[in-house]
């Protein structure tokens, strides 16, 4: 049973959250009200997945989630977000295991904790073919994932796109190594 930290400012939502896992037999070991306090819970708590919301006065969810992956790397970050669109969700998957819009909760929250539950992320660190800089990489490994296949992922250094040939679904990352 995968024990998540919620991470939102508002008390209605992680009243709201805390029950919806409850119920499906999440373990929520703790909440936060922004990602400083997020920062310091995971450290204090450890668990296995932060469930983050994005905008949060003190400290933002993406500021606090790249602190997280230095502190806490095999920690696994769900962003539940009001914003929509690919542009946005592309901004966030450096740093993301799943992505889930508040206004598809409902249908979208248990499926993705429980697919990210499932993953053990394996770490490659890989050299940016065009600015040389060395980069950790995690790979999925989770049934129904072993697909060969070639994934595209932006370089944390220069942001230019490369291919990575791999079994797995890439999860995260990349960062630096
Ligand atoms: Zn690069």
């Amino acid at each position: 049973m995968a024990r998540i930290l919620i991470v939102d400012d508002h008390l209605a939502a992680r009243t709201t959250l805390r029950q919806l896992l409850d119920w499906h037999c999440f373990q929520v070991c703790g909440d936060a009200q922004n990602g400083k306090e997020a920062i310091e819970k995971v450290i204090e708590l450890k668990p296995e997945i932060v469930l983050m919301d994005i905008n949060m006065p003190v400290m933002n969810g993406i500021a606090a989630a790249t602190e997280i992956r230095r502190i806490a790397p095999s920690t696994k970050i769900v962003f539940m977000t009001v914003h929509e669109g690919p542009g946005f969700r592309a901004g966030t998957k450096p740093f993301a295991h799943g992505f889930v819009s508040k206004s598809a909760a409902g249908k979208d929250l248990i499926p993705t904790l429980e697919r990210v539950a499932g993953i053990t992320a394996n770490e490659m660190t890989l050299e940016c073919p065009h600015c040389k800089v060395r980069q950790k990489i995690h790979v999925a490994v989770a049934a129904g994932l072993a697909e060969k296949g070639r994934q595209r992922v932006s370089c944390v250094n220069c942001h230019r796109e490369f291919e990575v040939r791999v079994a797995d679904e890439v999860v995260g990352g990349p960062f630096v190594a």
